[in-house]
Parts: structure tokens; C-alpha cells; sequence
């Protein structure tokens, strides 16, 4: 499967960087001159327990008169309330039953992963602020981790405390990076390694209908054809199409990725939240099949607790399969080829394009096999990028006028094993102009 799973434990961006640090530093010592502080506190990981990290803390932003705490509770018992309990220098603060998004399970009884965004009030001056999870009813309470932070007072003329934060930033070079905090016309974004980055530049969106992901990019080809073409440059060539098509149709539409550079899934995920889309479809195409087929072996991956993910995929996969079954080429497949679901072990969508965008449908295209050589062959023909966009195009046209499809179910697969691809993992940022 040429599709990356999510990391295999999802930690905050700001956790694990790499050539990240150097940013992170200056981002700190331009927060050091701003008068108007957003402030990302000091990001400890504690409370994990060997491979099991207990949850993480994604950002604490200040706002003038308090800070929200957003982040994540992993492996909780979500068939009961979990409260967020947050400290301020050792002193309980705020309960909060703040749940807004939970992750997917299989079932009653399973954990799942619940998120948090917490306002927690707050003076100015620097603060320990610690967070817990706990579920009373499964006997659970455990520390997700604690952050220093630093709030300075903002003269109320000057406030944008209104602001609801929302949105992505286009950098001067294309980039399309989420915002996580906006106070006085400077913006708080991630990077595409998650480097925290404060800036005035750049275009803010602030909200789309639907977000287009070319899969892979820059250092992670994706699957690669006998004859040279790669998954990354032929996912960005048909994202770059669906874009413009749904824009000229006057369907607001926003890339997660706009040249051949690294984006890590949770990035994507973040870019779709932020925008409040309607939908997000990632575009690829498949490697690893070799069994014959005298029909195309498309497949779309839905979410398993979405039953509108599942509407789209369903519509998606008849789309493909219409456009690719009159072409005479020799087919592959598998088991999968339809609208099929990947679970890992917990019963929670196993790819990270589903899991970190709970409340959006979303759905993952793979459009032919780029390993087989007839189909990769196909795909260097320009026509079949503007054929693909359109089966993609007509899709988006058809859940919004809320057809049903009955186009074919594929298998359900339970992973047990990840490639490793698609986490924060080396990631090197593009030339973002800011
Ligand atoms: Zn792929």
C-alpha cells in the first residue's frame, strides 16, 4: 500500500523536532520583544508510560486575560464523560468536560482518544499549568503533561481576543500553513514540520467547503512507476486540477499542498480543521498490487465512523470506476478495490487522514496502481489527469446534492503493522517566505 499511516504515536509537532529547533528558538526570542504576547509554552512530554504516551498538549496559546490549552487524551474509556482537570501553579483551576472532537473506536468498550480545548483564565507573568485526564466511572486519572507558560497584558484598544483563530495562512511562497492563534494582526502558525512560527505576512483564509490533499511530497515519493512517474508528482498535478475546477464551479476549495515538499498528515489534518471544511479528499495512487484483473482496482478509504465519509467513498469509487473501466489496460487489484474501511488494532480508522479530522467526511483516492506498468503508463498521458480531476470534481458535485451510490464495498482490513511514513520523521520545510 503506497498510502502512509499516521505516526504510530501521535505526538505534538512542537514535541519532537528536528531541524526544527532552531526556528522554535528564534519563534521564542521574537516572543521575548512582543509586546502582545501569543506564547507557546515550553513543550515537556511527561506522563507516558514506555511506547504508551498518555495524551499530549498541541499548543497552550496565550490571549490577553487567559490561555487555551489544546491537546489530546490518548487510549481513555470514551464511553464515559472524561473530565480535563488543569492546575495553575499547583492550584486546580478548571474542570472541563471540553470534548469536541473524539477520535474513532470500533466500539463500546474500546478506548479511544478524546481532545480538549480548554480556556483557562489566567494573570499575567509566567505560569506552570499542568493537565489531567480522568474518567471517574473507569477509574482512570493520569497526568497528560504540564507546560510553562507566559501571558503579558495587551491594552484592550489593541485586543483581537474576538478573533476566533481559525483558518490557514498562504505564505508569500504558496505555503499554506494552519494557524493556530492571531493576536493583533500577527499570526501564529505551524510550519509543515510543525515548527511554531509567529508572523505578519502571508494571505489568511479563513474558512473553504472543501480541501484537496495531494499525497506525499518532497523527501516521501509515494509509490513510483517502472517508468519514473511518482505518486507525489502525479497526486500534486491532479489536486492542483480539482482545485481549479471546484474554484471555477464556485465551490471554495484550498490545497494542503501546493509544490513538491513534505507535509506531515497530522499538518493536513490540522489544515482541514482549521478551515472548517466540508470535505477533505486525499488524492493518490496505489503501489503493491499484482494480481490480475479484468477490472480497474480503484479504491476510496473511508472513515469508519462517518457515515457520510462512507457516502462520499461509495461515490468516489463509481466515479473512478466509470471513468477507468472502458480503457483497455491490464488491470490489478486486490480485495480492497471499492469503498473499503483500514482499522488498526483498536478498532480506530488506522489512517491518519481520517483520525485527525473527526468531524470532517473525508475520504482517500487511489486512483490506479502506478506500480503496474500498463496503468502507469496510462496515467503519463495528460488527458488522464484531467480525467481523474473529474471524477474527483463530480464526486464533490454529487455528496453535495446528496445522492446516494451504491458502488461497490470492498474488504475490511485490520492492520497490525505501520511503513513508518507520513509522521514529522526528517522533515525538512520549503522556503516559506516569511
Ligand atoms: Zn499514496
Amino acid at each position: 500500500m503506497a498510502i502512509p499511516p499516521p505516526p504510530a504515536s501521535p505526538l505534538p509537532p512542537a514535541s519532537r523536532p528536528r531541524r526544527a529547533a532552531p526556528r522554535l528558538i528564534i519563534a521564542l526570542v521574537a516572543l521575548a520583544t512582543f509586546s502582545a504576547t501569543l506564547s507557546f509554552g515550553t513543550d515537556v512530554a511527561i506522563g507516558s508510560s514506555g511506547s504508551d504516551p498518555m495524551g499530549h498538549i498541541n499548543w497552550t496559546l496565550a490571549r490577553p486575560d487567559a490561555v487555551l490549552v489544546i491537546g489530546w487524551a490518548d487510549d481513555v474509556d470514551t464511553d464515559q464523560p472524561v473530565a480535563i482537570d488543569i492546575k495553575v501553579d499547583g492550584q486546580q483551576v478548571i474542570s472541563s468536560k471540553a470534548q469536541r472532537h473524539h477520535a474513532g473506536r470500533a466500539a463500546k468498550g474500546q478506548p479511544g482518544n478524546v481532545g480538549f480545548r480548554v480556556r483557562v483564565p489566567m494573570s499575567p507573568g509566567v505560569h506552570r499549568l499542568c493537565v489531567r485526564a480522568r474518567n471517574a466511572g473507569a477509574g482512570q486519572d493520569r497526568s497528560i503533561g504540564c507546560r510553562r507558560v507566559t501571558t503579558t497584558p495587551v491594552s484592550p484598544a489593541r485586543s483581537s481576543a474576538n478573533d476566533d483563530g481559525k483558518g490557514v495562512l498562504r505564505t508569500p511562497t504558496g505555503v499554506i500553513l494552519p494557524i493556530v492563534g492571531v493576536n493583533n494582526g500577527t499570526f501564529a502558525v505551524s510550519s509543515p514540520c510543525g515548527t511554531p512560527i509567529f508572523t505578519k505576512k502571508g494571505k489568511r483564509i479563513h474558512r473553504t467547503k472543501v480541501v484537496i490533499d495531494a499525497g506525499h511530497g518532497g523527501s516521501e515519493p509515494g509509490a513510483v512507476g517502472p517508468n519514473g512517474l511518482t505518486e507525489r508528482d502525479l497526486n500534486l498535478a491532479v489536486s492542483r486540477e480539482v482545485v481549479k475546477r471546484l474554484r471555477w464551479l464556485g465551490i471554495p476549495t484550498q490545497p494542503t499542498r501546493t509544490a513538491d515538499y513534505r507535509v506531515p498528515i497530522r499538518i493536513r489534518g490540522d489544515i482541514a480543521n482549521s478551515l472548517d471544511a466540508d470535505l477533505f479528499i486525499s488524492v493518490h495512487h496505489n503501489g503493491g498490487a499484482t494480481r490480475r484483473s479484468s477490472d480497474p482496482g480503484n479504491e476510496a478509504w473511508y472513515s469508519a465512523h462517518s457515515p457520510d465519509s462512507f457516502r462520499l467513498a461509495r461515490i468516489v469509487w463509481e466515479e473512478q470506476y466509470r471513468a477507468l473501466s472502458p480503457l483497455p489496460v491490464a488491470w490489478v487489484d486486490t480485495s480492497f478495490a471499492g469503498a473499503s474501511v483500514r482499522l488498526n488494532t483498536h478498532g480506530e480508522d488506522f489512517f491518519g487522514v481520517h483520525r485527525y479530522t473527526p468531524d470532517i467526511p473525508s475520504v482517500i483516492s487511489e486512483f490506479v496502481y502506478l506500480s503496474n506498468a500498463p496503468e502507469a503508463e496510462l496515467m503519463a498521458q495528460r488527458s488522464m489527469v484531467n480525467l481523474e480531476a473529474r471524477t474527483i470534481v463530480s464526486s464533490v458535485l454529487r455528496w453535495y446534492w446528496g445522492d446516494q451510490s451504491d458502488g461497490r464495498v470492498g474488504a475490511t482490513w485490520v492492520a497490525d503493522t505501520s511503513t513508518g511514513t507520513g509522521g514529522f520523521d526528517n522533515c525538512q520545510d520549503p522556503e516559506l517566505g516569511l
